[in-house]
């Protein structure tokens, strides 16, 4: 089970190019995370191999599990 699922036909995405794409309607997504606190698009930090958030407005790191991500067409 995937949570990368394309915003317009609710396919699974592949990975292509470093990004996200969509084989069946055949153009890349992004993929933007937003922070659970107060809204702003969240930096993401790639640390040993996991992934993290970090908000500047907040001024501090989200975990990933709260964080809301949202997909849309590139
Ligand atoms: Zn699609
Ligand atoms: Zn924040």
């Amino acid at each position: 089970m995937s949570d990368n699922i394309c915003p317009d036909c609710q396919c699974e995405l592949s990975w292509k190019e470093n990004r996200y794409y969509c084989e069946s309607c055949q153009h890349p997504v992004n993929k933007r995370a937003f922070c659970p606190d107060c809204d702003a698009e969240l930096e993401k930090l790639q640390a040993c191999g996991s992934a993290s958030y970090f908000c500047n407005s907040c001024n501090e790191l989200k975990s990933k599990s709260r964080v809301k991500v949202v997909f849309e067409k590139a």
